[in-house]
């Protein structure tokens, strides 16, 4: 809208608190910083880049402009903040069971009518009853964080894993085959060996396991599921560790 108003090349928007940053247009040799805040409520840094130094009458339109801009932008922030924790599982940051839905029949419609492969990897923290018997639940909600970390730290789209159970996590690799999708399994099986935690003072040594499925021509999201959980019982039975691909 200001843009109506005044010639500006770019706009920047960042609100660190919610991980959320915007850029629009590009260039512009002057810049103009605005720190938004209501009654102490931090609502993001705007930078805006022009070609000309605003005179002070274009910078008062701008500031009466932004005015109007606080409440809708803390609205549109609590809402953003709303949904997103509706979707997220609050001990890991990864996705809950809802979004895992959704996102799977979404991804199954995507594969289906672009003809891409779609696969699962199902991924099971070995023998975790031990940590949370041997150092206490709370130690045991850390260890789920770290092995969270590290499993979103080796994937591209930290979007598509969700926490499937308690210690149980699903990772939905889009356009992937079956062959791709086994290597990224031994890339977070041997990822998840190497995971330190450093606010437990001993150390230990935790492996992951997992089952593997890759969607077959009109087959459904619950059979996709129970295809990669059955891999995952196949490789807790060959000795845990270890890495079984559906059938
Ligand atoms: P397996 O190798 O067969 O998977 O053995 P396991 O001990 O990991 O499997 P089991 O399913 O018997 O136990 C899972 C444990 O995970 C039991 C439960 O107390 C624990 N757990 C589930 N959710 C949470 C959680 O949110 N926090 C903590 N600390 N523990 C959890
Ligand atoms: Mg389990
Ligand atoms: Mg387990």
């Amino acid at each position: 809208g200001l843009q109506r108003l005044l010639s500006i090349n770019a706009l920047t928007y960042v609100h660190r608190d919610s991980d959320l940053r915007l850029q629009m247009g590009s260039g512009g040799n002057h810049r103009v910083h605005y720190s938004l805040s209501n009654d102490g409520e931090h609502l993001g840094n705007l930078l805006f880049q022009v070609d000309e130094a605003l005179t002070a009458q274009e910078l008062a339109t701008m500031e009466s402009l932004l005015a109007c801009l606080l409440f809708p932008m803390r609205n549109a922030l609590l809402y953003r903040a709303a949904t997103q924790s509706a979707l997220r599982d609050p001990l890991t940051g990864t996705g809950n069971r809802i979004a895992m839905d959704q996102t799977l029949l979404r991804e199954i419609e995507v594969a289906r009518r672009h003809t891409q492969p779609l696969s699962l990897l199902m991924l099971d923290i070995d023998h975790f009853k031990k940590v949370n018997d041997t150092y206490g639940h709370s130690s045991g909600d850390e260890v789920l964080r770290c092995i969270a970390k590290a499993i979103k730290g080796q994937l591209r789209n930290i979007d598509r894993i969700f926490r499937y159970g308690g210690e149980e996590f699903l990772v939905l690799l889009s356009n992937t085959d079956r062959e791709a999708a086994g290597l990224i399994g031994e890339r977070l099986r041997k990822s998840a060996r190497e995971v330190a935690y450093p606010m437990l003072d001993h150390s230990l040594e935790l492996t992951i396991s997992l089952g593997c499925s890759t969607l077959l021509p009109a087959e459904s999201a619950d059979s996709l599921l129970r295809r990669a959980d059955s891999a995952l019982y196949v490789a807790k039975r060959e000795g845990r560790n270890r890495l079984a691909m559906a059938s």
